[in-house]
């Protein structure tokens, strides 16, 4: 049979491309894009598109049987810069949506889970060179310590219930098509944009800041493998390290004035600097290499000359 997907979250920075992948991959109506706000035209018209909230468990259930969906992806999050202005908001936004979507993939509505998490899982105490898959983790933000928790809400409903829920911890993730959406890695977005139309970026954290990072294509693609992979390659069901490419933003500025030699930087860390500070640098991604094969395509270098080619089209659709 196959697969039905419904979306949660598909207006956001990745909803909007995995979106579009998904529905190249098993075809327009079988992806039912949803989310709290209405999202970009091609989105939204090039098939089915749903206004639900992602902690409304009823509501997610009415469409699962409307659709007859058989997999959902939860992308709904407030994300890490966001969650530290708003500490309540985003533990009930972040908690409560996974646990609906568990709930429902427990009571056998669908087979298949996808829910990210990410890098913020870590904190200062962690490692920060090559982070291992398994290290001490005590996340130092609110953003991080929902996510921590989520990892192992799904290892508990994979252990004691079955489902079939799979993780990837994501790096900061760079794309054109949609604007970020509060996050500490989001300068390494809008250094492309500022770098294009005003030839200057004032960077929110340090020059020296490392972080680990990944082109949007490799994020999708990452995803999509890690669904599709037989259940029983999946031997991690917390979440899997995922890693890439990582810099810092003086490493990012030069690459960008290898194609545009005026574009100068300036520093003034704000209070996401210390955020940055609590994440690893590098990750150890063997996992989910060994487990699913993965191997990411993109470079510093090619994803500046991917970003800057885009922007300089105007193609971004938000
Ligand atoms: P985003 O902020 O761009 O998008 C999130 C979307 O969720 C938005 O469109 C928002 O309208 C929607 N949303 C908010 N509340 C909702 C609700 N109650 N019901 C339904 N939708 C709601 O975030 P993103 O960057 O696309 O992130 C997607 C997922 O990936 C999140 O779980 C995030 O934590 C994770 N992640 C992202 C990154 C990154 O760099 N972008 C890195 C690590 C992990």
């Amino acid at each position: 049979m196959s697969e039905v997907i419904l979306i949660l979250g598909a207006s956001g920075q990745i909803g909007n491309e995995l979106t579009e992948k998904l529905r190249e991959v098993y075809g327009n109506n079988q992806v039912i894009a949803s989310d709290i706000r209405t999202g970009n035209s091609m989105m939204m018209n090039a098939g089915p598109f749903e206004i639900i909230d992602a902690t409304d468990k009823d509501t997610i259930l009415k469409m699962i049987k409307k659709y007859h969906v058989t997999q959902v992806y939860l992308l709904a999050a407030m994300l890490s810069a966001t969650a530290e202005q708003y500490p309540e908001k985003a533990w009930s936004l972040n908690m409560n949506s996974l646990l609906a979507v568990l709930d429902l993939a427990k009571e056998k509505h669908i087979k298949q889970v996808y829910w990210p998490s990410s890098i913020a899982v870590f904190g200062p105490t962690t490692p920060k060179e090559k982070t291992p898959q398994k290290t001490i983790m005590e996340p130092s933000t609110v953003y991080g310590i929902s996510k921590l928790s989520g990892e192992f809400w799904c290892n508990y409903y994979h252990e004691k219930y079955g489902v079939d829920v799979r993780s990837l911890r994501y790096p900061g993730i760079i794309s054109w098509k949609t604007k970020p959406g509060g996050g500490t890695t989001d300068y390494a977005v809008d250094i492309y944009f500022k770098a294009i139309e005003s030839g200057h970026y004032n960077c929110f954290l340090s020059k020296e800041t490392r972080l680990p990072m990944m082109y949007m294509n490799d994020a999708v693609e990452a995803t999509i493998q890690l669904m599709q992979a037989k259940p029983s390659d999946i031997k991690i069901r917390t979440a899997y390290n995922l890693a890439s490419m990582d810099f810092s933003p003086e490493e990012i500025a030069s690459e960008i004035k290898k194609h545009i030699p005026g574009f100068t930087i300036t520093y003034s860390p704000d209070f996401r600097q210390k955020i940055a500070d609590s994440w690893p640098s590098s990750i150890d991604d063997t996992a989910a290499k060994k487990d699913w094969n993965w191997q990411p395509k993109y470079t510093l270098q090619s994803m500046t000359e991917t970003m800057l080619k885009n922007i300089k089209k105007g193609e971004r659709s938000l």
